[in-house]
């Protein structure tokens, strides 16, 4: 027969579902059966979880799906933030500070789907609070340097084989089995895209841009490391510098020579600065990577003209003639209102 359950000579393992890949989906769904009191089992290959924070949005059902594994207390608290408004930004240049075209509300109350808002997290979070949270349920066992290497089925049982820490192969069968090890994990590109099994959706959309995503850790600026820096001498403080060269919310620069996205993400205290940028057509996607090219694509959006702020004492002029126009009318409003009751306190009318 050949078939690989009757070429192992060890015993079989058995359990109701075996999971392969603790990333962010497997772990939710160990989690989730475990809770249910299922039995399963979750592989990964490494030893622990991923410290790059690679994916930075999670949308209303998967804030609810944090919830359903009970972590809703670290959603605001330690994986991330609500993402505000998704600010649409068009035209040729590098103004982080142009209005935007339109606008999505994200942090509205209701919620697109029941929810309030997307968040903006840290996937290392988001990570270690899934795996706890499976880790503490009775039912789910995860096992760490455990790499799944081939997977056969019959009627009842699917017979999956991996290699542990020590390089032993061990076998499970399970009543089921789920490849959360990615898209370009052994389940899908091993097992069943050779069975001719393919993500229909996916092979229909043909978005294939590369795109080189930035995550930057920022430190405040202050007197003392950036001593010449002009704003200082505008009173600005650091967090106010900050904010102007990093501002609070997503932009979405719809600029046709080269499409980029930035925002900060995570809590705010994190300070993390995400900036996705598309390869062009032409251009070595590991080149456009490299700190001389990042320089030459991000630098741009993180310089602000001196004309912005303007020589101070035309600025404050600007301001004090607002100000007096304002006050001007507001003066020769109320004036007219005291002339007016004045003129019917002092006047002697007999009939009134
Ligand atoms: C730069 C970047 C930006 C991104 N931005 C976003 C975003 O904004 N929003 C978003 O939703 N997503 C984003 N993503 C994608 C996001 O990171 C993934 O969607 C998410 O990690 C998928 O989770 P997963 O659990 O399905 O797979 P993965 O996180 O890939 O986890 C798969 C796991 O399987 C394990 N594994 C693989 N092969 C085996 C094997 N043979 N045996 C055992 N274990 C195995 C791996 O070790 C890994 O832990 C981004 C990704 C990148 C790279």
């Amino acid at each position: 027969m050949g078939r690989a359950q009757d070429n192992f000579d060890s015993d079989w393992e058995v359990t109701d579902v075996l999971i392969c890949g603790c990333g962010p989906t497997g772990a939710m769904l160990s989690s989730q059966l475990g809770q249910a009191g299922v039995p399963n089992i979750c592989l990964d290959r490494e030893t622990g979880i991923t410290t790059d924070p690679r994916g930075i949005a999670l949308d209303e059902d998967g804030i609810r799906a944090l919830q359903s594994v009970g972590i809703y207390d670290k959603i605001y608290s330690d994986i991330g933030k609500c993402m505000g408004n998704f600010n649409f930004v068009g035209g040729v240049h590098h103004d982080l500070h142009r209005p935007a075209f339109t606008k999505m509300d994200y942090a509205t109350t209701e919620g697109g789907t029941g929810h309030v808002g997307f968040i903006c997290h840290k996937q290392p979070a988001l990570e270690k609070h899934l795996r706890n949270s499976l880790l503490a349920t009775k039912s789910s066992q995860l096992r760490v340097q455990c790499t799944l290497v081939s997977i056969t089925e019959d009627d009842e049982w699917v017979y999956a084989q991996y290699e542990d820490k020590n390089k032993k192969r061990r076998g499970i069968k399970a009543k089921f089995l789920v490849g959360a090890d990615g898209k370009t994990g052994y389940v899908r590109k091993h097992y069943l895209e050779a069975k001719g099994v393919r993500m229909e959706h996916a092979s229909l959309t043909t978005y294939e841009e590369d795109w080189v995503a930035l995550n930057w850790k920022i430190t405040l600026p202050t007197r003392e490391s950036h001593p010449d820096f002009p704003l200082w001498e505008r009173g600005y403080s650091s967090e106010e510098v900050y904010d102007l060269f990093f501002p609070q919310e997503f932009r979405f620069l719809c600029n046709p020579e080269r499409p980029a996205v930035c925002g900060r993400f995570g809590l705010t205290n994190d300070r993390l600065w995400r900036f996705e940028f598309v390869v062009q057509q032409g251009e070595d996607g590991l080149h456009m990577a490299s700190p001389e090219m990042i320089k030459k694509v991000v630098y741009p959006y993180l310089v602000h003209p001196g004309s912005r702020y303007g020589p101070g004492q035309a600025h404050h002029t600007e301001i004090l003639k607002g100000w007096y126009q304002e006050r001007k009318q507001q003066l020769e409003a109320s004036l007219a209102a005291t002339v007016e009751n004045g003129a019917f306190t002092v006047h002697r009318y007999t009939v009134r």
